[in-house]
């Protein structure tokens, strides 16, 4: 029996080919990588690392249907129950009316909890992260991983958690590297929701 004896015409890989076969290795495992990246699935990890590239949004879309930025109450930051802050705005409508996606975004939770009730939360632009709350339902088959257009349909409003029993509202916040800042003025910006329409604040003229 012979063992690890070096068959006859078998050389020893000189330093160039071992190079050769390291770079042939590394375009390989580059062209691999690469095609992983764009497979489908790779989609919310493609997006989220755009979306982290972006800038901070200075204008988005209210994301109720049929809701002017201009009949939204200025209320980020209001003292609310148990010493809390109101960390966002509130948006109401009708029970049942559409709330759609402010941003493009992809979706990172979809979950019944807490003071939040039905809610989802979107990862958006410079990975800021966008909160809508009180849902009544969700967008049928919504779930993590979702990659968003603005204006996407997200579920209705509602008054679930402990919007409870109060008129039907969108709670929604936007959280940045700094923590919750006032969504209002970029939507009071934005000029791009085909579905809303001005509300006069004006009185009635005869
Ligand atoms: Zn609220």
């Amino acid at each position: 029996m012979t063992v690890d004896e070096p068959r006859v015409g078998q050389a020893r890989a000189g330093p160039l080919q071992r190079l050769a076969k390291a770079v042939l290795l590394c375009a390989g495992l580059a062209i691999v990588a690469v095609t992983v990246w764009q497979l489908p699935v790779m989609d919310g990890p493609r997006t989220l690392w755009a979306l982290a590239r972006m800038p901070i949004p200075t204008a988005s879309i209210v994301p109720v249907q049929g809701v002017a930025a201009g009949a939204i109450a200025p209320t980020f930051g209001a003292s609310r129950s148990g010493n809390r802050r109101h960390h966002g705005i509130d948006i109401f409508a009708k029970r049942g009316t559409p709330v759609r996606s402010a941003t493009r975004g992809v979706v990172l939770s979809v979950r019944d909890s807490g003071i939040g009730g039905k809610q989802v939360w979107v990862i958006g632009p410079a990975s800021e992260r966008h909160y809508y709350a009180h849902l009544d339902a969700w967008a049928p088959g919504l779930e993590r991983g979702d990659v968003l257009e603005a204006g996407q349909l997200l579920g209705q409003v509602g008054d679930t958690g402990n919007a409870r029993g109060t008129p039907p509202h969108l709670h929604y916040s936007v959280y940045g590297d700094g923590g919750a800042l006032d969504p209002l003025p970029r939507l009071r910006a934005g000029t791009s929701n085909p579905a809303s329409s001005p509300v006069s604040t004006d009185p009635p003229t005869r």
